[in-house]
């Protein structure tokens, strides 16, 4: 049994300790309150661990048993990941640049790159990548792979990789048609195989199709196969600045019609950007009453969208606000690190709330809560990830130590987790990042960004 001690938890007053018992978490109480725990700052004491002494192969815990000493910092289950693409990850620059940035340049240039695909240069790309999620905290990861490759090249290397990270990362794939079902050579072959070959999701581009009927059918089909298999629906949908593209209005009707429900997640929709208010108002209800997830990606999507048109240029994202206010779940995702679609990016959720934050207009002190939210618990739920995600005793012992009093905190200063735990050991130590500021005329100081009245 080991704790980590002295965590500040959101939604609980005062400082708490939490036991890990394995894999998995014990019982979380007021801090000092489980046998053998001190306060935040006290010495180690030899020989007072509850369950004995911590087992060395399990992280480099102290004879105590504490496992973390949080110190009073924000203590949080991990970041999920809800959309990224990792086998187009690191990409950026090959064979070109995608000069105009827009979507289409994009996948023109990744169709040029994909002929080139090996295992190895996806299974490397995306595994690096993998690392820097983990480093950050991010123990979830939802991520699409391009099955409009009659090789399926992509798909096998991340069915590997999915199967390597396992001890540290829970990563889900979606089989994603970048370049159609109906308007792509086999399309619907190649989704079923890929289902056959255990992806976790199936997806669908219903925009992309080249007529409005295909659109529908290409979302039939998907949602077709992924009852059939079993599995998870998230479909890129409506990612265009066409207020013409009404197929978030079709995934969320076949997802209640079928049963499919939260198990269902619309990606981008960012034409939602476009919709007149009369429609948006009707599509709230449609949305709210299917229970589908949606999944903004503001990075990406402030890059790509807007981008025909004269000023003033539309921001081109999803009705993040209005579609919480409606009791719709919505959450942030990266989409792309480094790759045609999007040249930056270092892998971390907390980026992402800040661009979102400032692209949604979530400035309220509820709304950033709920930004943080969008890339935690909101996350969890477009995975579908229930009890295996939470700090709660049995539940899998994964949580993230920020060096921080509040979420609102933690965005703010984009703080780096100084822990990250992964199935009860630590992957991840970041040491506090402090600038030594030398003003002519006073004594050098530490600045950390926290404002002096707040410590
Ligand atoms: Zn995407």
């Amino acid at each position: 049994m080991k704790l980590v001690t002295n965590a500040r938890l959101a939604g609980r007053d005062g400082l708490h300790d939490i036991e890990i018992d394995g894999d998995r978490f014990g019982r979380v109480a007021p801090a000092g309150e489980l046998a053998g725990t001190q306060p935040a700052g006290a010495p180690d004491g030899p020989g007072d661990a509850p369950g004995g002494p911590a087992d060395p192969a399990d992280g480099p815990a102290g004879a105590s048993g504490v496992l973390v000493d949080a110190a009073g910092g924000l203590v949080s289950p991990p970041f999920v990941e809800p959309h990224v693409h990792l086998d187009t990850t690191l990409t950026a620059g090959e064979p070109r640049w995608n000069a105009s940035g827009s979507l289409w340049e994009g996948i023109a240039v990744w169709s040029e790159r994909k002929a080139d695909l090996t295992r190895d240069d996806v299974a490397s790309r995306a595994t690096e990548v993998l690392r820097w999620y983990a480093a950050n905290g991010v123990l979830h990861v939802r991520s699409h792979v391009d099955v409009t490759d009659p090789g399926l090249v992509a798909l096998d290397a991340m069915l590997e990789v999915r199967e390597r990270v396992k001890d540290v990362i829970g990563l889900q794939l979606v089989a994603f048609p970048q370049e159609g079902i109906c308007s792509f050579e086999n399309g619907p072959e190649l989704l079923e195989e890929a289902a056959r070959r255990g992806v976790d999701a199936v997806g669908a581009i219903p925009h992309f199709e080249d007529t409005r009927e295909d659109g529908v059918r290409s979302l039939e089909i998907a949602f077709d196969i992924a009852q059939r298999y079993g599995l998870l629906l998230d479909a890129h949908c409506d990612e265009i600045d066409d207020e013409q593209s009404r197929f978030v209005e079709v995934l969320a009707t076949l997802a209640r019609r079928g049963g499919l429900r939260d198990r269902a997640t619309a990606s981008h929709t960012t034409a939602m950007g476009s919709y007149n208010g009369a429609y948006s108002y009707k599509l709230q209800r449609i949305l709210a009453r299917s229970g589908i997830n949606l999944v903004c990606n503001p990075l990406a999507n402030l890059c790509l969208q807007g981008r025909f048109d004269a000023y003033p240029k539309r921001r081109g994202l999803t009705q993040v606000k209005e579609m919480l206010a409606a009791g719709v779940n919505v959450a942030f995702g990266h989409d792309d690190v480094m790759d045609p679609w999007f040249p930056l990016g270092t892998a971390s959720s907390l980026q992402v709330a800040l661009v979102g934050i400032a692209a949604a207009q979530l400035t309220g002190a509820a709304e950033i809560d709920e930004a943080f939210a969008m890339v935690t618990d909101r996350a969890a739920r477009v995975l579908g990830l229930g009890d295996g995600y939470g700090i709660a005793p049995g539940r899998p012992a994964n949580l993230v130590v920020l060096p921080a009093s509040s979420p609102y905190d933690a965005v703010r200063r984009q703080t780096r987790p100084s822990h990250v735990v992964a199935r009860g050991r630590i992957v991840a130590e970041t040491p506090p990042a402090v600038t030594r500021l030398t003003w002519p005329g006073r004594d050098p100081e530490d600045v950390d960004f926290v404002r002096t009245r707040d410590r």
